[in-house]
């Protein structure tokens, strides 16, 4: 396991201006002077830059990294392997400037580029999805073959712009040493496309666009809520959008903590898989199927929470076998919640790997994977009751537990 490090940013409150310190996780942000909340917009991915300490007039460069932190599954033919994975690379292919960001980013705190910075921005020509073949690559040069399937649950993607300043050499703008050879007296920093800064980090009111009312969440929510009129609501091009949401109830009085799932309705093909008989057969689950059986829907589920990579895939894989069907309410939990922390369309890209962790027996896996097709069609957000326990959070009804000391850990995945 590698150390995952959440970023630092340096930021001023939109209302006021005082300076605040953010994680990389924080979208709901409240300033401790005029506690004027704001929810952070991510359209596409975060830029971010490093603060330089080059002498003032000089004239800034900036060279773009793009990063990728989370979790990369293998499906292998003797299972499903699982790395963590927090990596920078050039955004632009070039021998002049050094090959990632290294470990100044994590060291550092960092800003948002704003249109305000001066200095030249080097555009990304590279683009991600080439360099995260890249960090495959690297990832897989281990991995026993065949590699069935492959899927990168990223919780970030983002841009980090490093200083440089351009004399004889490139130098770095934070260590201000040199990190190229001497240049050639042609050379013009022009000669890698660019421009000022164009972009600006994006905040939304957090106020329900249903009733007006102030939204709730945890600074790293995904989701907020209202209170007041019960809706829950999560980032989307147009502002906020209503997340289809329900629960089920509590059977027992105990401490509850509603942990919450997404619950994704999907057509297979490739494989017969309509029915929830189908998945009973599937697995090879022990349960004798029920006539009626062959007509019901199923369902893919998985935590829209972060925790580790391997609970992370138990509790995928015990939620969509277990089927949680009986009696839904259609609303938020009255109880508790567990912020939701794992984006919906992250949870989307686990659906193939899903499927491979329960196909019996195993060596079926590696005829039938590489054929399936999976088109996601609906999604539920479904909040679990939990007991709360001395060192667990137990669904007793589903028989799931999980360490409450690894949930609070994971808040820096
Ligand atoms: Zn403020
Ligand atoms: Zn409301």
């Amino acid at each position: 396991m590698e150390k995952s490090i959440n970023l630092r940013i340096d930021h001023q409150c939109p209302q006021c201006g005082a300076p605040a310190t953010l994680d990389e996780t924080d979208r709901l942000f409240q300033c401790a002077f005029c506690k004027v909340k704001s929810y952070l917009m991510q359209r596409g991915y975060f830029r971010y830059l490093l603060p330089h300490n080059a002498a003032t007039g000089r004239e800034m460069v900036y060279f773009p990294y793009w990063r990728f932190k989370g979790m990369i599954f293998s499906c292998l033919a003797s299972g499903i392997e699982n790395r963590f994975l927090d990596l920078s690379q050039q955004a632009v292919q070039s021998p002049l400037f050094p090959s990632s960001v290294g470990l100044r980013s994590q060291a550092m705190k960092l800003r948002f580029v704003s249109p305000e910075t001066k200095g030249w921005f080097i555009r990304p020509t590279l683009p991600f999805q080439g360099v995260m073949e890249t960090f495959l690559e690297r990832v897989n040069r281990r991995m026993p073959r065949p590699i069935l399937h492959q899927s990168h649950i990223g919780e970030s993607l983002s841009l980090i712009y490093a200083p440089f300043t351009v004399g004889r050499r490139i130098m770095d703008g934070v260590l201000n040493q040199p990190v190229s050879k001497e240049l050639d007296e042609t050379f013009q920093i022009s000669q890698y496309a660019g421009g000022p800064a164009d972009w600006r980090i994006e905040f939304i009111p957090t106020l329900c666009p249903n009733c007006g009312w102030d939204l709730q969440g945890r600074r790293d929510a995904l989701v907020l809520s209202c209170k007041h009129c019960e809706s829950m609501w999560k980032a989307s091009k147009n502002g906020l959008s209503r997340v289809n949401v329900a629960h089920l109830p509590a059977a027992s009085r105990a401490d509850t903590l509603y942990l919450p799932f997404w619950r994704i309705k999907a057509d297979v093909s490739g494989l017969e898989l309509a029915s929830y008989a189908d998945l009973i057969r599937l697995a090879n689950l022990p349960k004798v199927v029920q006539p009626e059986w062959n007509q019901a829907p199923w369902h893919f589920w998985g935590p829209a929470f972060k925790v580790r990579p391997r609970s992370f895939l138990r509790l995928t894989h015990q939620t969509t076998l277990s089927q949680p069907r009986e009696s839904l309410v259609a609303a938020a939990p009255p109880g508790a919640m567990h912020p939701v922390n794992l984006p919906l369309s992250e949870s989307v890209e686990t659906l193939k790997l899903n499927l491979a962790g329960f196909i019996r027996p195993q060596k079926r896996v590696e005829t039938c994977i590489p054929g399936v097709q999976i088109q996601p069609r609906r999604y539920l957000l479904v909040y679990l009751p939990f007991e709360v326990r001395h060192h667990d959070l137990v669904q007793p009804s589903l028989n799931i537990a999980v360490n409450r000391a690894q949930l609070a850990l994971a808040e820096n995945l």
